[in-house]
Formats: C-alpha cells, structure tokens, sequence
C-alpha cells in the first residue's frame, strides 16, 4: 500500500512504504545492518552522477531499512519523499546548509529548540547568512521581517518550550507570495495533530528523537518535502555532509511510528488531565496546552492541530528553588530534558537564562516571552502512565 493516500494515519503508521512480497516484512520492518550492497556494474561512483531514486549501494546514500522509515514519514506527512538523519538537529542543519548561501537571509522563530535558536543565531552569520528571528506568532511581523535577500522562513509551532502556536497556512502564503520557501517543525505536532504540507510548507521538519520514536531510545530526525528538493538534500546534507542516520535507530523509529496515533491520543488525554489540575492549583501562576480553552491561541489550534500533543508548560510562584523541591520530590515524574517518550518528563528553563543564552531577545520580544513564562517555566513532557498518578505526583511535591 505505498502509494495508498486514502488510509488512515494509524493505517499508514503501519503499512505505508511495505513491500507486499517480501516474506519478513509481512510480519516485520527489516532491519537491514549492511553499509554496503552489491552493485550493478554501472552504478557509478559519485553522487554528483545521481539521477532518479537512490540506489543501496553504501548506507550513508541510502539503506532498505532507512528508505522504509522516509516513505513511511513521506505517506504520514502526505508529502512526496523524506530524507531522514541521525538526529534533529542534523535534519535542520542539513536543509538549511543545502538552501542557504553567503548573502541569503533566513527569517525563523524567536523562540523554538535552543540548540536550532544557537545555530542561526551563532554560526549562520559567520558563512555569511544573516538571519532575523521574530515571533511568528504575529504573521504581520514575519512579512516586516522579510528581506529581498530572504530564502526562508523556518517556523516552529507548537514551540519549544512556551508551545506558542505559527499559522502555517498564513505564513505559508505570505512567504510564497515573496518567492520565499516555509520550513515548518512539527516535532511537538507530529503527523497525527498537523500535516503542514497540505497547508502550503515546502518542508516539514522532525525530531524523530521525540514522540515519533516515543521511547526514548533512538535519535534520529527527517525533512519530508517535494521529490527533486529532497533529492538535492539527500546529495548535500546526508551522502556529503554524512549525518546518515543508524539504521537500528531507523528501526527503533519504524517501530515506534506504529504506535504514534494510538499513543498522541493517550499522551492528549493525559495532558487535557495534567493542564485542568494544574490550573486549579493555587501555587500555579500560568498553564500553557494548546488544547486548554485557556491557551491565548485556541482558535488557531483548534484550525490547525486534530490532537493537542503531551507537552504542559507551567509557571508558578518559587522558581529555581521550586524547581529544586519538585526534582527532589517527584516521583512519577523525571527530572530531565527531552520529551515525546513513554515516562513523563519536567524540566525548569530560567526565563533570564534562555533569553540570553539562546534566543538573544530584547525589548518587546523579550517582555512578550516573559509575560507567558515570568521568571521561569516548567516544560511538562506527558508521558503515558495513569493520569491519576501524575497528578497526585505533582500534588504532593507542590505541597508547600
Ligand atoms: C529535540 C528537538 C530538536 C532537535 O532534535 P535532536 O533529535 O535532539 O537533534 C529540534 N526541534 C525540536 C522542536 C525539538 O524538540
């Protein structure tokens, strides 16, 4: 069923890219350790010969196992092909080192992961890329933002850590209506909540790492775009730049998108439960979950997002030295970064420290963000145990 755009996403999670035929793959994904195949006698030897689609002829051009994961995020994402790397940040490096040059302009969202903020913020410039972050939450400053030197716009929606929300559609036509590409992460999204394709991106972008995994056990990451754009990526960002990711972590992602749909419905509930305690406690200043009929975007998720994802941001009264007691307290709860697996997760970012280190926001920029998160907030990852048993978790470690 490759090419069978009619199923259901928890249909595709399964089948999609599956070869009918091939006997272990009736029952399994094929993990496929190899890193070089037998060739046809004109294979040929550089991937500036390449034409058409890849052939296993070394593992860091293509791979059975690897190629199974792209069609897969391909058919989830509906768009036509998928690159996939050895993790997240290789995914993000690698689109934007193969469409950006010296004199290009990237515009990209002023709050999202650190680590994508601290790529453009420190190392574009100096190969002469400048670059413009602004909050894409407000379309009109995205448009003050664009340059006629701009390429493209890289958004982030549900954001890291605030899960302030981007109207891909909106942003999609106004980058387009310049000759401008959209790049959107759809990381805390997933496939199940957002198709950003069929709402006008050119590029989708993944952690694999985080809930598509979903076990925390694998990194890995994707960009899914149009044929020829994703065959020129393959050929820059992954046969020359190398970040090919391993194809046991291929597998371990394979594995886990079949349980994806079934388990954003679980992690859904679980953080619809975790957000409606949290907003009756009495120590807790501001809940952020774009589901909650609190969430200042709730019109634009309902519009854009079939499923509201597991991450909770909250603040409250304490800070760092809450921070403290809940990591010594928690029990259900684990006290670390990452997010999207099956155990529940909670991490405090200090507002002034994140500003400074990593997004470099100033004036009105910098009131905007500290007006969602005050001195600090508590990025909630929502695993899949017992509602009931977080929330009693939390319970007693906010007991004053
Ligand atoms: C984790 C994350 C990344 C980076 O992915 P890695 O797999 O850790 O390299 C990028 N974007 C978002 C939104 C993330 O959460």
């Amino acid at each position: 069923m490759t090419a069978d755009v009619t199923k259901g996403q928890a249909t595709k999670a399964i089948h999609a890219g599956s070869k009918p035929g091939v006997p272990e793959e009736a029952v399994l994904n094929p993990l496929v350790r190899a890193t070089s195949f037998y060739a046809a006698a004109d294979s040929g030897f550089s991937a500036n010969a390449l034409n058409g689609p890849p052939p296993f002829i070394y593992t860091r051009w293509n791979n059975p196992t690897n190629d199974l994961l792209e069609k897969r995020l391909a058919a989830l994402e509906g768009g036509e092909a998928a690159v996939v790397f050895a993790s997240g940040m290789a995914a993000t490096a690698g689109l934007w080192f193969s469409k950006l040059k010296a004199g290009d302009h990237l515009v990209l969202s002023n709050v999202c992961y650190a680590g994508v903020a601290e790529l453009a913020h420190d190392i574009l410039p100096e190969l002469g890329v400048q670059t413009t972050a602004v909050d894409t939450s407000d379309v009109a400053a995205v448009q003050a933002a664009l340059r006629p030197e701009t390429r493209l716009v890289h958004i982030e929606t549900p954001c890291n850590p605030i899960l302030r929300l981007a109207d891909i559609a909106a942003i999609a036509q106004l980058a387009h209506a310049h000759g401008v590409e959209l790049a959107v992460d759809s990381t805390i999204a997933t496939p199940v909540a957002t198709q950003p394709i069929a709402l006008g991106a050119d590029y989708v972008v993944h952690s694999l790492t985080k809930y598509a995994c979903g076990h925390g056990d694998a990194l890995g990451g994707a960009v899914i775009g149009r044929l020829h754009d994703m065959a020129a990526l393959r050929k820059t960002s992954l046969i020359h730049f190398g970040a090919a990711i391993n194809p046991f972590a291929a597998w371990l992602i394979l594995r886990g998108l079949e349980t994806l749909p079934a388990r954003m419905a679980a992690h859904q509930a679980g953080a619809a439960a975790v957000a409606a305690f949290l907003k009756t406690h009495r120590g807790v200043r501001r809940v952020l979950w774009p589901g909650a009929p609190s969430h200042p975007q709730r019109d634009l998720a309902r519009r854009q997002m079939r499923n509201f994802s597991g991450m909770v941001s909250f603040s409250a009264a304490g800070g760092a030295a809450l921070a403290r007691r809940l990591a010594e307290r928690l029990e259900v709860f684990s006290y670390a970064v990452s997010l999207g697996k099956t155990r529940s997760l909670i991490y405090y970012i200090p507002t002034e420290e994140l500003l400074g280190a990593a997004f470099h926001l100033v004036g009105r920029d910098a009131d905007a963000y500290r007006d969602w998160t005050g001195e600090g907030t508590f990025r909630l990852s929502i695993g899949l145990e017992d509602p009931a048993d977080l929330i009693a978790d939390l319970d007693q470690a906010l007991a004053g």
